[in-house]
């Protein structure tokens, strides 16, 4: 699910309600050996480093339909 939000709100809300949606807190995910999703899905839009600091306002969240947190 794709959500555009303003990414100055969404970076603030995100630590203030400790929002848990990137791979790295999914039980589908294994850091090791090789960082890989358990079912097999592309992970690139799913991953913590796609959500770091930003000059643009305008960013688009991307969730996945099978995170399961971990
Ligand atoms: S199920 Fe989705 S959120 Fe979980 S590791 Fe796989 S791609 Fe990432």
């Amino acid at each position: 699910m794709r959500v555009t939000v303003d990414s100055l709100v969404f970076t603030a809300e995100r630590q203030r309600l400790e929002l848990r949606f990137c791979c790295e807190s999914c039980a589908y995910f294994f850091a090791e050996p090789d960082a890989r999703c358990a079912h097999g899905w592309p992970q690139a839009e799913h991953r913590a480093a796609r959500y770091g600091a930003t000059d643009e306002r305008r960013a688009e969240v991307v969730f996945c339909k099978e995170f399961e947190l971990g």
